[in-house]
């Protein structure tokens, strides 16, 4: 979305949508498409079903990434810009939004991966600035955070740092020693993430997770004020939850608890979204879940954002498909 903010025009959540290629599965079902990318900002609905006889619809975003795109693509175009402001002191936040088994950890994987060798290559590059990085790792799952990087899975509490604002209490940060480092916690990350079985996708993810690099860096040599000029940000790569709804996944006992509370992080994060994409003034309601709460700091302010919506072309899947553009479109 674009906003007019004093003046200036500037982008502050960048939405891209990502559709991935039919599985083995939905192929074998001679499942087919409905979908089809027209250019790079448009995804058009056109279907060839007697019973959907109704007009074709286009919808556009920032960034459109058909099934034959590649993560480095994604990555380059719909999130490098945003994931790289860190090292220019400015918070920024990646998330991959989509129903289970459509491409979000997929995805996210890989941006997270390209942007910590960006990121790395860019430290080396500035010699002339000291550069000091932490690494944290959070999972809400039911309302309940946990530190992916502990092998205990105590809940932890949220706590209101009059300076800092939400913090996680006792959330451990690494101070990373180089960039082999950062891949064996992401690696650990990915062991450690709860897996839960759903109706959908056997490997899906029921929770959310925030991988989060903290860069301090500070010129080496005095500046000419005689002050030595630090900057200090965070870039957070979130994947969310799947974005069903807790009825179509199986609405018994504490899957549809799981679903209750999956919904209400990512409706208050729609919520939050929608009001930040029309601007930074009046109210926004970060402190309705722990999602919005923990990502208050790098999702207010000059903090910037991109949004990879991820799709699953299959017909089956249309209905979820069209719920993940309206959060998009909602987005922009
Ligand atoms: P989600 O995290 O949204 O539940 P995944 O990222 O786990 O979905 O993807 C589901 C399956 O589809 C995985 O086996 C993954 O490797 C595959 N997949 C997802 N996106 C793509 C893509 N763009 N190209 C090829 N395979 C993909
Ligand atoms: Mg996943």
């Amino acid at each position: 979305g674009i906003v007019h903010d004093s003046n200036t025009l500037e982008e502050t959540i960048r939405v891209s949508i990502r559709l991935r290629p039919l599985n083995d599965k939905e192929s074998a079902k001679n499942d087919s498409s409905d979908w089809e990318c027209i250019n790079n900002n448009s995804v058009v609905f056109r279907s060839t079903l007697p019973d959907r006889s109704m007009f074709p619809q286009t919808y556009t975003f920032d960034r459109v990434f058909g099934c034959d795109s590649t993560t480095k693509q994604v990555y380059e175009e719909g999130a490098k810009e945003v994931a790289l402001s860190v090292v220019n002191g400015i918070n920024s936040t990646i998330f991959a939004y989509g129903q289970t088994s459509s491409g979000k950890t997929y995805t996210m994987n890989g941006v997270t991966e390209y942007s910590v060798t960006d990121i790395y290559d860019y430290i080396e590059k500035h010699q002339d600035r000291e550069f000091v990085l932490k690494f944290s790792a959070i999972e809400i799952y039911n309302e309940a955070v946990r530190d992916l990087l502990s092998f205990e899975s105590v809940p932890l509490r949220l706590l209101d740092d009059p300076e800092k604002g939400t913090v996680v209490e006792k959330l451990i940060e690494e101070t990373l020693k180089d960039r082999g480092h950062l891949q064996e916690l992401l690696s650990f990350c990915q062991v450690q993430r709860k897996i839960g079985e759903t109706s959908l996708n056997e490997t899906s993810s029921r929770s959310h997770q925030i991988l989060r690099l903290t860069i301090e860096s500070t010129a080496r040599k005095l500046q000419k004020s005689g002050t030595s000029s630090s900057l200090t940000a965070t870039v957070n790569f979130v994947d969310l939850a799947g974005s069903e709804r807790a009825s179509q996944t199986m609405s018994a006992g504490t899957r549809l608890k799981e679903g209750c509370h999956i919904n209400r992080s990512l409706l208050a994060l729609g919520t939050v979204i929608r009001k930040l994409s029309k601007g930074r003034n009046g109210h926004v309601p970060y402190r309705d879940s722990k999602l919005t709460r923990i990502l208050q700091n790098s999702l207010g302010g000059n903090g910037r954002t991109a949004i990879i919506c991820t799709m699953s072309p299959a017909r089956i899947h249309v209905e979820q498909s069209r719920n993940t553009l309206l959060f998009a479109t909602c987005a922009k």
